[in-house]
């Protein structure tokens, strides 16, 4: 039986004039994302788009786990594809879905009609399917309020569909519908959600990475750019700068006071990331800081990281407690990654008493030790770029 997936809009519907700009953008994203898989023949707009394989052999099973990782859509229904015609649609939902209704006690029958040429009325479709159901599965009771299954039926201009369930799906914006933005990505738990939480948003992703072989090993570097092949997952293409960092480190070491070490080198990763943002257009930089939760994000800590850089830091879970930002990276697949007890080089180079008020005064002036310009321009020669799709 044919299969087709029902793919509901959710904000979209609410952006007026620039609406067929998000539905485009939603559409060739699909179109991107699926290509792997074979060949969709993707259409529709008010609301629903229609993924429609082209393909017998195309799995569904796989073709949903993409589309439910796309942002911009926020139900996915699985539905068999009817001729226009009541005694196919009756026979098609009998056979569809019978696994479902086997299991099931109670269920409803709700119809759309679009085809307003189609001999019968939304009521009355809805009461010869419901008929149909209940003599064909003699066990089962219609019930109209919270039944456990809602039979829905949609008569369309080419086709009438037949569905038994919902999926959630990702919600947000379709990517790229809101500019393009560089995440800072550790190894750890926070960044990967932040990047995440950006990319649902609408924000195309790039993302650096520091790397401070050999203070950190290769296996924290495979790592990181497991987690961004996670993430890829859901933000699309996505870019890693993997940038040398030992040497900076090494410099801020022997040239600044300890308690200063964690800022200076956070300024760094900001200084850098803002170089690589402005090389690909990016308008925003994204990190993973939750205010509070290490002496490097104080509200005094987040200013003097700031200070150096003039695009909009985003940090998406600077109001979340650990537990939030945990279930987040576990609905994402980063969580098993990231607790993975690689060293990042934040952990290696942790001072003893980091300070916890810094002045921006002071660490400017620690920081006149340095040939900062020097510095950063090494770091950008020597970065490595690694394409996850
Ligand atoms: P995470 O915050 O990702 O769990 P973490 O807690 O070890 O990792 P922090 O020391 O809290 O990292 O750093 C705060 C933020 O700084 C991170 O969320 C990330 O955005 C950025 N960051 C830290 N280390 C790195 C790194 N090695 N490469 C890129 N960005 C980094
Ligand atoms: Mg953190």
């Amino acid at each position: 039986m044919k299969e087709i997936l029902l793919c509901k809009c959710g904000e979209l519907v609410l952006k007026g004039l620039n609406r067929h700009k998000f539905e485009d953008r939603l559409r060739r994203t699909l179109y991107w994302r699926l290509k792997k898989l074979g060949e969709f023949r993707i259409h529709g707009c008010q609301s629903t788009i229609y993924v429609e394989p082209l393909d017998p052999a195309i799995s569904m099973d796989e073709t949903v786990e993409v589309c439910r990782r796309v942002f911009g859509i926020v139900a996915i229904s699985r539905a068999a594809v009817c001729e226009k015609d009541i005694d196919d649609i009756c026979k098609k939902a009998g056979e569809y879905l019978a696994p479902l209704l086997r299991e099931t006690r109670t269920f409803k029958v709700e119809t759309r009609r679009s085809d307003k040429q189609f001999p019968l009325t939304s009521p009355q479709i809805s009461g010869e399917v419901g008929g149909y159901l209940s003599d064909l599965f003699p066990h089962l009771k219609p019930q109209m309020d919270a039944p456990q299954v809602t039979v829905k039926v949609e008569v369309r201009e080419e086709y009438a569909f037949v569905s038994g369930g919902v999926i959630p799906g990702a919600g947000g914006l379709p990517t790229g519908t809101s500019g393009r933005g560089m995440l800072l990505l550790s190894g750890g738990i926070d960044s990967p959600a932040a990047g995440w939480m950006m990319a649902k948003r609408g924000l195309e992703l790039g993302a650096v990475h520091f790397f401070s072989y050999p203070y950190t090993s290769m296996e924290a570097k495979q790592k990181v750019l497991d987690l961004a092949a996670v993430l890829a997952q859901w933000s699309g293409k996505l870019t890693v700068s993997v940038v040398p960092f030992t040497h900076i480190q090494n410099e801020i070491r022997s040239h600044c006071r300890e308690d200063y070490f964690t800022l200076v080198m956070r300024r760094f990763m900001m200084r850098i990331a803002q170089r690589v943002a402005k090389r690909c257009g990016a308008k925003a930089l994204v990190t993973g800081e939750s205010l509070g939760q290490v002496a490097s994000q104080t509200m005094d800590a987040l200013a003097v990281s700031g200070d150096v850089t003039d695009l909009p830091v985003l940090r998406p879970v600077i109001g979340m407690d650990k537990e939030e930002i945990v279930r987040i990276a576990r609905h994402i697949g980063t969580f098993e990654t990231s607790i993975l007890p690689y060293e990042d080089c934040c952990t290696v180079f942790t001072p003893r008493h980091p300070k916890t008020r810094p002045h921006v005064e002071e660490v400017r002036e620690m920081e006149q030790a340095l040939d900062v310009e020097g510095l950063v321009r090494r770091a950008m020669e020597g970065r490595e770029v690694v394409k996850l799709r």
